[in-house]
């Protein structure tokens, strides 16, 4: 519409062109817990009433937050950033870290919910890692990323849990799981040095031994949430071996009793891509007082344990944020018209927001698995299959997560035309923040080695085919058996491929796509056994759509490996 001449005098009032103009309505969340039949059909079935009653109850409220009161000030706050000042008035080195408004809130929600601490739950026996995670889903997508501080400090006390000193455990571990302000503490998990993040086994980091104990020094080149109150560290113990066997794990208070900084510095904040609200440090360690956990070697397998946590939180919230991205893109489907009608009743578009939803669903059901798994095991009630099976998911849960994560934010950007490109409708934030899942627990490829060619992982193949058989006998409407069958032999296939390959070069290039073969079939086969749950438990179809839907995308991704071919096309 050309707005009319304002020095035209023919004109009438010249201001009403302005009120015709049409202003689009924006996206809206409604209660997360509400809106979300995934979540109520997985609680209904897996939970024990005696859990999941109460349970609900405080879900709703997350939900309620997550979608309202939460999500407005996340959009509020969307330009603060944590702010870091070296110097005081005084000229004494302080290295502060200011927080955003965002950040202050959500701790006070995290800990109100317990959204570590109910992963220590004994009273929850086997199901306190599922009561936990289904809250971290909810909360996560409207805090900034609060939940990486949060998934290292789960991490850390489980370390400690199982490697830390009497002592260590008693000073820490009540403190990283408290359900009080005043007393919660956060973690770091600092390895990562300049020489490499995958190869930590290089780290340059050296621990000294002097009368009172241990001293560090070194740089950490990306430490995040510097803001913890303690970290676990990698260094290398003087005289010990080079590589990843000779590291050993430490325990590291930040400051002192007084606040002073324990012989650290904070050099500077990295200027990031996305998760600009985490305050993401390098820093030097400049004979920062420490103590060893567990033996003065082993360093690596110590701080697996940590990995395990912190994985699986990267796989949940890889999935809060495919579940936020949709949910804004449904609700702008509905409210934004093209060609004469809403998006969501033009074919193509309810197409392709079907194949995220899709995606979604698959993604939930692997990464709860993953959890249920984790919970079982955390309170001593998993057999030796059921230990291998987590092994195994945990790096091929962690990777096919990311990826989807990416992949489906992507296209909910675009599901909102240009509207997705603009900043202060926060959706870049959305994808910005959800890149950086295919990285901090470990890049897709390396995860895939890890998955793959650790030999004692492989433990976890025949129960990964196990339990997809059992999806698949669980599975009765034919077009579900039809599905979960393909899934279960393609996962027979990935198995057969990798046990076949003894060439190294052959094995390493192919493990990615054998890796997420082997977990997108998985999630087929666990689609089409909860949609079989949902259609014998009240008829929902849903579950039914999600999985054939699910079907008729790449599941099986193995091809032909030729390592020679892939070098001449690098030159
Ligand atoms: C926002 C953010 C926060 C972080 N926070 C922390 C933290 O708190 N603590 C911490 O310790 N670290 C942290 N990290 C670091 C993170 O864990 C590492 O960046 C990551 O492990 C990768 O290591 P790198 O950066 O050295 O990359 P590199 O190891 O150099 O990898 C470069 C590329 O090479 C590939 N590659 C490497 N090895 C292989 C292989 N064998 N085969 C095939 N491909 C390979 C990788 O997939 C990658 O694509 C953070 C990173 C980010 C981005």
């Amino acid at each position: 519409m050309t707005p009319p001449d304002p020095d035209s005098t023919v004109a009438g009032n010249n201001s009403d062109w302005q009120d015709m103009l049409f202003t689009q309505a924006p996206p809206t969340l409604g209660n997360q817990f509400d809106d979300d039949p995934l979540l109520g059909s997985w609680l209904s079935r897996h939970l024990p009433g005696y859990v999941a009653t109460p349970l609900r109850e405080e879900l709703r409220e997350l939900g309620g937050f997550a979608g309202g009161e939460l999500y407005r000030l996340q959009l509020a706050d969307r330009l603060n950033e944590p702010v870091l000042t070296h110097w005081n008035a005084w000229g004494e080195r302080i290295d502060e870290i200011v927080v955003t408004r965002l950040w202050l809130e959500a701790e006070k929600l995290a800990v109100k919910h317990g959204l570590v601490a109910t992963g220590y739950d004994r009273s929850l026996g086997r199901y306190a890692r599922l009561a936990q995670f289904l809250k971290v889903y909810l909360f996560h997508p409207s805090s900034d990323w609060y939940a990486c501080p949060l998934g290292m400090t789960d991490g850390a006390a489980r370390s400690l849990l199982i490697s830390g000193s009497a002592e260590q455990q008693a000073r820490a571990v009540p403190r990283l799981t408290s359900r009080d302000v005043a007393t919660f503490w956060t973690s770091g998990q600092w390895m990562t040095e300049t020489t490499g993040g995958s190869d930590v086994g290089r780290c340059e980091t050296r621990a000294v031994r002097d009368g009172a104990g241990w001293r560090l020094y070194g740089r950490k080149w990306f430490t995040s949430a510097v803001t913890s109150q303690m970290a676990l560290a990698l260094a290398r113990p003087e005289g010990n071996p080079r590589g990843g066997d000779g590291l050993a794990m430490f325990y590291v208070e930040v400051r002192d009793a007084g606040g002073k900084l324990n012989r650290l510095r904070v050099d500077r904040l990295k200027d990031k891509l996305g998760t600009r609200k985490v305050p993401t440090a390098e820093m030097v360690l400049d004979g920062a007082r420490a103590e060893l956990v567990g033996a003065p070697l082993n360093g690596v397998c110590a701080m697996e344990p940590m990995l395990a946590v912190t994985r699986m939180w990267n796989s949940v919230c890889a999935v809060a944020f495919m579940r936020r991205g949709l949910a804004l893109a449904r609700s702008y489907a509905r409210r934004r018209q093209a060609f004469g009608q809403p998006l969501e009743r033009l074919p193509l578009h309810a197409d392709t927001l079907a194949g995220l939803e899709a995606e979604t669903w698959g993604a939930f059901l692997v990464a709860f698995l993953l959890v249920e798994l984790n919970g079982r095991h955390a309170a001593g009630e998993s057999d030796a299959q059921q230990r291998a099976l987590l092994r195994l998911l945990t790096p091929l849960v962690t990777l096919v997560t990311a990826k989807q994560a990416v992949s489906v934010v992507a296209e909910v950007i675009e599901s909102f035309g240009g509207a997705g490109y603009v900043e202060d409708t926060g959706l870049p934030q959305l994808l910005r923040d959800t890149h950086v899942l295919t990285i901090w627990e470990g890049t897709t490829n390396v995860l895939a080695l890890d998955a793959l060619l650790r030999t004692d992982l492989h433990a976890g193949l025949a129960p990964l085919l196990g339990r997809a058989s059992a999806c698949r006998r669980n599975a009765k409407a034919p077009r579900l058996v039809a599905a979960a069958q393909q899934a279960v032999g393609a996962i027979e296939r990935a198995v057969l491929t990798l046990e076949s390959m003894h060439d190294d070069t052959v094995l390493q290039a192919g493990a990615r796509r054998i890796a997420l073969t082997l977990a997108r079939a998985l999630q087929l086969t666990l689609l089409c056994e909860h949609a079989q749950w949902m259609l014998d438990n009240g008829g929902d179809r849903r579950g039914y759509a999600a999985a054939l839907r699910f079907a008729r995308q790449p599941v099986d991704l193995m091809t032909e490996v030729d390592p020679e071919a892939d070098r001449l096309l690098l030159g």
